[in-house]
């Protein structure tokens, strides 16, 4: 994967509002935010994509979700909150370096949501296909395959 502006906060060659930081991982404040106290958690490692995640900076990143979750709604005062993560171009993602959004949600500002669900067809065929897929094989084998 190529280099993204992320690196580039990682490396300190451009600013950022840092809350966080430990060797896998680095939290800061989006520069656009959608509210106020909208951040942006990054794993360290640059990959694209969750799929292309290594276990360890997944680790990483979800053992302080809930501590830098927590801190932000403190801060704000929020009492509620999204967390959003894009994969993919066709999925709303623009830089393309694994980040997860923490986003509070006010009565004014926040995340909104188009939702328009379907109803769950060949749902016992599709489970078996992706369970099988995450059966039988390693894990380092399956995040490579
Ligand atoms: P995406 O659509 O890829 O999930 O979201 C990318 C996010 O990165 C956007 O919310 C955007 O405002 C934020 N962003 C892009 N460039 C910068 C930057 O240079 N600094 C900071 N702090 N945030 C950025």
């Amino acid at each position: 994967m190529g280099e993204t502006i992320f690196s580039k906060i990682i490396r300190g060659e451009l600013p950022c509002h840092k809350v966080y930081e430990d060797e896998l991982v680095l939290a800061f404040l989006d520069i656009n935010p959608l509210s106020r106290g909208h951040l942006l958690v990054i794993p360290k490692e640059e990959v694209a994509t969750v799929d292309a995640l290594s276990d360890d900076s997944a680790a990483a990143v979800g053992r302080v979700l809930p501590r830098l979750s927590r801190a932000v709604m403190k801060a704000t005062g929020a009492s509620a909150y999204n967390i959003l993560q894009n994969n993919g171009a066709a999925a709303h993602q623009a830089v393309f370096h694994v980040h997860f959004h923490i986003i509070p949600k006010y009565e004014d500002a926040g995340l909104g949501l188009e939702w328009n669900p379907l109803r769950l067809e060949s749902g016992e065929e599709l489970a078996s296909s992706i369970a099988e897929l995450l059966s039988d094989k390693e894990p380092e084998t399956l995040a490579r395959w």
